[in-house]
């Protein structure tokens, strides 16, 4: 008889990152239950599961009483907005998420004596003064600025999960993540690479922000998410960087979506968005050594899958 199937729990289930972790849950044999309110996820994330006999989806917001019936082996909290455009727009849900929701889901973890992982990121530590930033960086955030709602949310977050580390015993990672892109971003989710993208495609100008000198390191979804993997299995507690190391200007970046859709769209520059960081790339040295992992995709070859995606999402968009 074969052995019965571990349980996993995703938060943020039908969002970018929450739904590739999902296919890879599957992928490695587990059940997977899948928990969204849909705010900026969108089923179509996870429409190919339908009918698939290990997936559920509870249609739930985690800042609301969490009750799962049955055993929990490894739970993955990945809900929030993750877009500067989205958090401005909806800054409480934001905040209550990664307070009231980490609670709740630490909560959960607590009583199913499950593993916990902390989607939790970069901008922990906001306009970094430390570049490329460490782990040991404390971090140098507005708390009161636009992104305070973000930053100090995800920073509470982290701070609640060792608390439940250190109180309850429960066995929590955290993963710090940088600039992810790939197929199944939001194409009017604001972030650079989708914007871009999605302009381009569309024959407008790119927006960039400021003079673009601003810089940006960023890292295909799934060797993100091969990262975050191997993190939940380690019995280490403490933050750990994952993202791509290879750092580009906002401008640089401009330019190769210019070149690689063949568009011929002019760059047009806006103001600066207040409090946006000036820099930022992972410094890496920790999940190689601890997890022997580092990224494998080029950005050409990951930028290319996702310029295809977006050309079929458009294409099929009614
Ligand atoms: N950006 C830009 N044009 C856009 C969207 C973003 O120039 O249309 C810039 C933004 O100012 C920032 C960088 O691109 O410096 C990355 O922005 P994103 O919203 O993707 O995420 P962030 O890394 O700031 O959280």
């Amino acid at each position: 008889m074969s052995k019965p199937k571990k349980t996993a729990v995703v938060t943020g289930a039908a969002g970018f990152l929450g739904s590739h972790l999902t296919d890879r849950l599957l992928a490695e044999g587990f059940r997977v239950i899948g928990m969204d309110n849909l705010i900026t996820g969108n089923v179509r994330n996870i429409e190919h599961l339908a009918g698939n006999p290990d997936y559920d989806f509870i249609k739930h917001d985690v800042t609301k009483f969490l009750f799962l019936p049955g055993k929990v082996d490894r739970i993955f909290h990945f809900a929030s907005p993750a877009s500067p455009i989205d958090y401005l727009q909806i800054p409480i849900q934001t905040l209550k998420v990664s307070s009231l929701g980490t609670h709740n889901v630490l909560g959960l973890a607590k009583e199913k004596g499950a593993s916990f992982v902390l989607a939790s990121t970069s901008e922990c530590y906001g306009d970094p003064l430390e570049h490329p930033q460490k782990e040991t960086y404390w971090g140098n955030v507005n708390p009161i600025g636009p992104r305070g709602c973000y930053d100090e949310a995800k920073r509470f977050a982290e701070a609640m999960t060792m608390a439940y580390h250190r109180a309850h015993a429960v066995d929590t990672k955290i993963v710090r993540i940088f600039n992810t892109y790939g197929p199944r971003m939001r194409l009017e989710d604001g972030r650079v690479v989708p914007a871009f993208i999605g302009q381009a495609l569309a024959g407008r100008p790119l927006s960039v922000f400021g003079d673009g000198s601003q810089t940006r390191s960023f890292c295909y979804v799934s060797d993100l998410i091969e990262g975050i993997f191997r993190l939940s299995q380690s019995h280490y507690h403490e933050p750990v960087n994952i993202g791509n190391p290879d750092e580009m200007t906002i401008l640089q970046f401009a330019e190769a979506i210019v070149r690689l859709t063949g568009s011929r769209q002019p760059i047009e520059f806006k103001p600066l968005p207040e409090d946006d960081p000036k820099v930022r790339q992972p410094d890496i040295s920790l999940a190689k050594q601890l997890l022997g992992w580092e990224p494998k995709v080029f950005f050409n070859e990951g930028i290319e899958k996702t310029i295809a995606y977006f050309r079929d999402f458009l294409r099929m968009k009614p």
